[in-house]
């Protein structure tokens, strides 16, 4: 019942509140040896042009198969991973994970990017950098081909440092995205002097497109918005090829989600690649 009412609910009833602090006991015991027991492996999911159906990128989805617990989503173990710490070595292993596959990508010929989830705690630590950077040269990946994805939050309590920090991960080559946007509550001025790239509009504006007016309006300031600043801009969670359209009209053409496909192992690329080409030619005969 807990699990029901959310994570945000305050739960009177001790019983509860024991079942709560047990459960976050367990799993963070339980990330420890996952971490050291490979129980983890990052998924990837497509970004593709809706006008060519071309993959332009994959945004790194990490995902935990606990040996008992089956698949444990990452709303559930994020949250504790950041409190306890944990996050750092498990987001840097995101990232090594990443910047290898970015790396065989382009052996391919795929010049692709590859968007990675930042937590807060990982981009306050001031040896991101310099990881980042031994991480690039190691790997041999092309530091453009990486994009950090950060929350308005995440730059918003300390705002000079946030604005140091991009600069120098700018510098590496690295582009930055801001994830979920239009949920935060970042103001438009800060939002300019921030040297960002990428706007990820949120789902939440997408998920009832053409229902509801509003989101619709939403979603094209926010777009409107963005290329007044030069920004790019990728919509996630576009689950209809009514929605998919409502983007392009309104010239978004980068989206994510579950229409084009789920996140996946590397390999399903195969079966991505296929269900894209079929993807392409149903929406020219209908
Ligand atoms: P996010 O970064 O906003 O990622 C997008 C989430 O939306 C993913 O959930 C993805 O599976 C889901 N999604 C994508 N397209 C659709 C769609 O069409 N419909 C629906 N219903 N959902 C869609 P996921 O993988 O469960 O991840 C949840 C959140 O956990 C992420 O939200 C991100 O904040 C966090 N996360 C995941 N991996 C990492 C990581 O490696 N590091 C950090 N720090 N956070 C991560
Ligand atoms: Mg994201
Ligand atoms: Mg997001
Ligand atoms: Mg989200």
């Amino acid at each position: 019942e807990a699990k029901a009412k959310g994570r945000n609910t305050f739960h009177f009833y001790s019983q509860e509140l024991n079942a709560a602090a047990n459960e976050r006991l367990f799993i963070e015991n339980e990330l420890r040896i996952g971490l050291k027991e490979k129980q983890f492996v990052v998924y990837y999911q497509p970004q593709v042009d809706s006008r060519t159906h071309q993959v332009v990128g994959y945004e790194a989805l990490l995902r935990w198969f606990h040996p008992t617990e089956g698949a444990i989503p990452p709303d559930k173990f994020i949250p504790i991973a950041e409190a306890t710490g944990l996050i750092v070595e498990l987001g840097e292993w995101v990232l090594q994970e990443s910047c290898d596959f970015a790396v065989r990508l382009a052996e391919q010929g795929l010049e692709n990017n590859i968007s990675i989830n930042l937590s807060a705690r990982q981009f306050k630590d001031s040896s991101l950098v310099t990881t980042l950077s031994k991480m690039i040269i190691k790997s041999g990946v092309s530091a453009k081909r990486l994009h950090l994805e950060l929350t308005e939050s995440m730059l918003m309590g300390n705002v000079e440092a946030a604005i140091t920090q991009l600069h120098e991960l700018k510098a590496l080559g690295i582009s930055i995205s801001i994830d979920d946007f239009g949920t935060g509550y970042s103001s438009l001025s800060y939002l300019k002097r921030f040297p960002v790239d990428i706007l990820k509009i949120d789902r939440s504006f997408v998920k009832d497109i053409p229902e509801d007016t509003n989101d619709m309006e939403i979603t094209a300031a926010i777009i409107a918005m963005a290329q007044k600043l030069k920004l790019d801009v990728v919509a996630e969670g576009v689950e209809t090829i009514e929605q998919m359209q409502f983007l392009q009209n309104n010239n978004c053409f980068i989206v994510q989600g579950y229409y084009f496909s789920k996140p996946i192992a590397e390999h399903e690329l195969p079966n991505l690649y296929e269900r894209l080409n079929e993807l392409a030619n149903s929406e020219v005969t209908s």
